[in-house]
């Protein structure tokens, strides 16, 4: 450690013993902070239910629990070549997805980026580049090798909040993530592609717009028929449950059976706005300010992939303010917003080497601070053990909350998840397990939690393809 760094922390310490105990004294107050208690867990949980409640009951609640116009489950029958557009918060993919019949499904994808001038911009730009990119992968990548002709219908996938009317109707409730485009007020959102489409005449059929996590649940359910819940944790998080049709009251269309299940949108990104129950730290605050959209989204703040390395980089800038990091000196690099990414989080918690030279090279390379120390970069790596610690036991609140609110714990259901945070973030799994676990006791062993790789996409080719057979 180098002196300064024990000086500082020495002067920190207000108890007794060695200098390594003005380390933990931070770490101790960073630790208090980003700590959810097991009784913290349970208010969650709790809370997030009653707000399930108030959403199936009325329109324009906080969680909004959005009926998804998706009824029924898919037997694993389906069948045929269908193509899935899947707009997340950070990637484009246009997919193409082959349903053979005996529940199996193939895939092939390209990924596009969304440059951030489109992603704030006029609507009408980002759909026309959608309708380009469409176009783009049926010209390149279609099945032309077996020479079959492309697939023309498709499924798109909006991982937005939207207010659905009809499986292939919606409008836009507000932007999240990092979109804030302009024009799209009152427009529905399946006219918008549809323009976009006949514009750059790709001869694309729309059949369906599905929410990621309707996609995800579906495709799951395709695989394993106790698929209960399908969750994002991507840029974003969300869930999507199966809900009996006479459960969600403020549905008035009477020409639906009581008794069906219809896939509800929860849109629990927005869980406790109010701020009644969430850990809400200075550090969340910080961020909530500088974000397109400050007040909105207070859960996917906590837990999702856009913004974890962000709270990160709140502390880390805290702690050199404090003079206990870097001698008080960050760089130009760690300076700028959202420079800290959430991936570094992945590398960081996976270094393992005695010096943590993973860590070291993230910190001196790739954000150009100047020589940091062990000790330095043990802190650091506590700082993002605390930030992804804390997102995957407020995940378990909402897992739990949704199975109690199904009766499912005794009996038991499957989560399945899709998204790059819970693919690649080190130990996120187990951390939900184990708050779980804290919330359900062994009973938490009767949830089953699966990897949904891809689910949005081939989700919203199945309900394209249910679509097209209705
Ligand atoms: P989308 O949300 O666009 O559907 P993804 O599910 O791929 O896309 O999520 C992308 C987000 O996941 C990124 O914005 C980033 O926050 C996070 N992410 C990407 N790679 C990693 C990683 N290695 N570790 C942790 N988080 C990651
Ligand atoms: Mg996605």
């Amino acid at each position: 450690m180098t002196s300064w760094l024990t000086r500082k922390l020495q002067n920190l310490t207000t108890g007794s013993g060695e200098p390594s105990s003005g380390y933990s004294e931070v770490i101790n107050d960073l630790q208090r902070e980003f700590n959810v208690s097991s009784e913290k867990l349970r208010e969650i949980a709790d809370g997030l239910k009653c707000e399930m409640r108030k959403g199936l009951e009325q329109t324009g609640q906080t969680v909004a629990m959005v009926p998804s116009y998706v009824t029924g489950r898919p037997d694993g029958k389906e069948q045929g070549r269908y193509l899935a557009l899947d707009l997340g918060g950070t990637n484009l993919r246009v997919c193409e997805v082959h349903l053979s019949g005996d529940g199996k499904v193939s895939m092939k994808q390209q990924k596009y980026t969304i440059s951030q001038e489109l992603q704030t911009g006029p609507v009408r730009d980002l759909f026309d580049y959608m309708a380009t990119c469409i176009d783009k992968y049926v010209t390149e990548h279609s099945s032309m090798e077996t020479r079959e002709l492309p697939a023309t219908k498709l499924g798109f996938t909006f991982s937005f909040p939207v207010l659905q009317t009809a499986l292939d109707r919606g409008t836009l409730i507000h932007w999240t993530k990092g979109f804030n485009c302009s024009g799209v007020e009152g427009k529905d959102i399946v006219e918008l592609l549809r323009d976009a489409l006949s514009r750059k005449n790709v001869p694309v059929e729309v059949l369906a717009l599905v929410n990621d996590t309707v996609g995800t649940l579906i495709s799951q359910g395709y695989k394993d028929p106790n698929t209960l819940l399908g969750v994002i944790l991507g840029t974003g998080t969300n869930g999507a449950y199966f809900e009996k049709i006479s459960n969600i009251k403020k549905l008035t269309n009477t020409s639906l059976n009581p008794d069906d299940t219809m896939v509800i949108n929860m849109e629990w990104g927005a869980f406790d706005n109010e701020r009644r129950v969430l850990p809400v730290t200075m550090f969340d605050n910080k961020l909530d300010r500088k974000s397109v959209n400050p007040r909105k989204q207070t859960f996917e703040k906590l837990v999702s992939g856009m913004y974890l390395g962000e709270i990160s980089r709140n502390v880390i800038l805290h702690l050199i303010d404090r003079n206990i990091l870097f001698d008080g000196y960050s760089s130009a690099d760690l300076n700028k917003m959202w420079s800290f990414e959430t991936g570094y989080m992945s590398i960081i918690e996976n270094d393992k080497s005695a010096d943590l030279t993973e860590t070291q090279h993230i910190l001196e390379n790739t954000l150009s601070l100047p020589k940091t120390s062990l000790e330095e970069r043990r802190i650091v790596k506590k700082i993002v053990e605390l930030v992804g610690t804390r997102a995957a036991r407020l995940a378990a609140a909402a897992f739990v909350g949704v199975t109690e609110h199904c009766n499912s714990v005794e009996k038991g259901c499957s989560i399945g998840i899709d998204g790059s945070l819970y693919h690649h973030y080190p130990g996120f799994r187990e951390r939900v397990r184990a708050a779980m676990r804290e919330l359900l006791g062994e009973k938490a062993e009767n949830i089953k939690l699966t990897e949904a790789s891809d689910g949005s996409g081939i989700g919203a080719a199945i309900i394209a393809c249910l679509a097209n057979k209705a």
